[in-house]
């Protein structure tokens, strides 16, 4: 089978990783986990060469849940991580691809308490990630036992290396079973990695999956700094600020595809979503649509976007960035054909710069960073594109009646307001009366204000807003817009139906552990 048509499902994987594969809307393997996976099923060691952001947990996340002893519970697999976000990611990541096979993984990391480490390791943990240091602390009082390990992963070994973790990596390893798999994923091997590797390998096989030099298509390039709560908010700015008008939008799974057009259809964007659960009739129309102009944007995966034959793109934008560098320039290389100009925009986490600055070595290209447009920059944009079209219809030519009608209503006001008042009509009435039932909440146009008695003394974060939202009242987090986050309260904006549940669920809603009134806000 080439690489092209390994699936996850021809990788031979039980049930119940596949389900929990596509809960988490992974639709096909990443480069990095389509050469991995089968070679760590077949029990190989491994020095896997890749980037955050390249698939690499699930690499070798979903092997370990598959080789597992569910019966058993000591711990089977021990993964370690330089810091403690990637310990933390790489057990949330786990556990979920884990989540139907019913698997206990456990992170421990410095900084928190010994206690709670050794009674979650006491209550049985199949799989342990941790960082070098704690790992070899629990080693020493043993409340780690680890002669049951048949899998040992080293992630970001090189991360391990610069930051001086390379002689507790090394006293770990002497303290697993010879018998065992070794995994070792970095994104470069300097010389202290490979002796590493040729020490506590078995003969392993080296992936590599740094690409080909590629021809990037000569387009705008830029991204923005967005962190993931305020994700839409900024791409709507941004969308507004361009005047994109065809634009394809990327993102990494299905459910955030279709989490993303639902909150731009929400805030009044023709987006359609394409993606494969779509049949082919119905990715047939959504096409014609987009090719006819009846929507001005498609929000798609990498692999609904394959084979797609579409033109005059004027904007590419990455909502996540792609898993590898081939991606992004298959992705930007849709806007910009013949000829025309086309923008490439990536929205990037800070946690993403190590991954962007990588591809831009790839790809030897520097992406110029642009600040995120403000609702000033927006409103003036607005007004701009306003002036623009009044311009252009009185160069057109007056019609006489409206002529006449002016200069009656000039006998009686002045006509600055006259047309002052015209262009206010003009412009409601493009606007949807989203807020109407709850009155004028001085939100954007299409969402809805709402109050809430907690703020910056409760501590809450715009994360806490959105997670309480999402556990209480069931809504999408992606829809949720500006959070405006004062010292005793805070305003939160969102789309009607969003607010209908929360209005009806404000019970169920709780914030930093405490429960919270929420209400339509009064205008500014
Ligand atoms: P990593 O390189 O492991 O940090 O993964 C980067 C991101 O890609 C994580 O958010 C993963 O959940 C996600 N991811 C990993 N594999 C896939 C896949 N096959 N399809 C879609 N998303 C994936």
């Amino acid at each position: 089978m080439t690489e092209q048509e390994t699936t996850f499902q021809s990788m031979n994987l039980s049930p119940s990783v596949l389900k929990a594969l596509q809960g988490m809307g992974f639709e096909e393997p990443s480069p990095i986990q389509k050469k991995t996976i089968p070679l760590i099923l077949e029990e190989h060691d491994l020095i896997g060469q890749a980037q955050t952001g390249t698939g690499k947990t699930a690499a070798f996340g979903v092997p370990i849940v598959e080789r597992l002893d569910h019966r058993s519970k000591r711990v089977q697999a021990l993964v370690l991580a330089p810091t403690r976000e990637l310990a933390i990611q790489v057990s949330e990541e786990i556990t979920k691809i884990g989540k139907f096979a019913g698997i206990k993984v456990v992170p421990i990391y410095g900084g928190q308490s010994y206690d709670r480490q050794i009674r979650a390791l006491e209550h049985g943990a199949q799989v342990v990630i941790g960082t070098p240091g704690r790992v070899m602390d629990h080693i020493r009082r043993g409340t780690l036992k680890l002669d049951h390990v048949k899998m040992m992963v080293l992630d970001e070994a090189d991360e391990m290396l610069d930051m001086g973790f390379i002689e507790d990596v090394e006293f770990i390893l002497q303290n697993v079973p010879e018998e065992r798999q070794t995994l070792l994923f970095s994104a470069t091997v300097p010389d202290p990695i490979a002796k590493l590797s040729r020490r506590y390998l078995k003969e392993p096989v080296h992936v590599n999956i740094s690409p080909e030099r590629l021809t990037v298509p000569l387009i705008d390039q830029v991204f923005y700094e967005v962190r993931e709560y305020e994700k839409l908010d900024s791409l709507t700015r941004i969308l507004d600020m361009e005047g994109a008008e065809r634009t394809i939008i990327f993102c990494r799974t299905k459910k955030r595809v279709d989490e993303l057009t639902e909150g731009l259809q929400a805030r009044g964007y023709t987006a359609e979503a394409i993606h494969g659960d779509l049949n082919q009739v119905q990715r047939n129309r959504v096409m014609k649509r987009f090719k006819d102009g009846g929507s001005e944007i498609l929000v798609a995966t990498d692999v609904a976007a394959r084979g797609l034959d579409i033109e005059n793109v004027s904007h590419v934008i990455n909502y996540d960035l792609p898993q590898d560098t081939e991606s992004y320039v298959h992705r930007i290389g849709r806007t910009g054909r013949a000829g025309r100009s086309g923008t490439a925009i990536s929205l990037i986490h800070p946690k993403e710069f190590r991954q962007l600055r990588q591809m831009e070595r790839i790809l030897r290209v520097r992406l110029q960073r642009r600040p995120l447009p403000t609702m000033a920059d927006v409103a003036e944009k607005q007004r701009e594109a306003l002036k623009l079209r009044l311009a252009d219809e009185i160069q057109r030519g007056v019609l006489p009646a409206y002529q006449d009608l002016v200069m009656q209503l000039a006998e009686e006001y002045d006509s600055v307001d006259i047309a002052a008042a015209a262009v206010r009509l003009m412009v409601d009435k493009g606007r949807d009366t989203a807020s109407d039932e709850f009155g004028e909440t001085g939100a954007e146009p299409g969402m809805v204000r709402l109050f809430l008695n907690l703020g910056r003394m409760d501590r809450v974060t715009p994360a806490d807003i959105v997670r309480g939202m999402a556990e209480g009242a069931g809504i999408q987090g992606s829809v949720i817009g500006l959070i405006d986050i004062y010292d005793r309260f805070t305003f939160v904006e969102m789309p009607k139906d969003a607010v209908k549940k929360v209005l009806q669920n404000v019970g169920s809603i709780m914030i930093r552990g405490k429960s919270v009134n929420l209400e339509p806000a009064r205008p500014r």
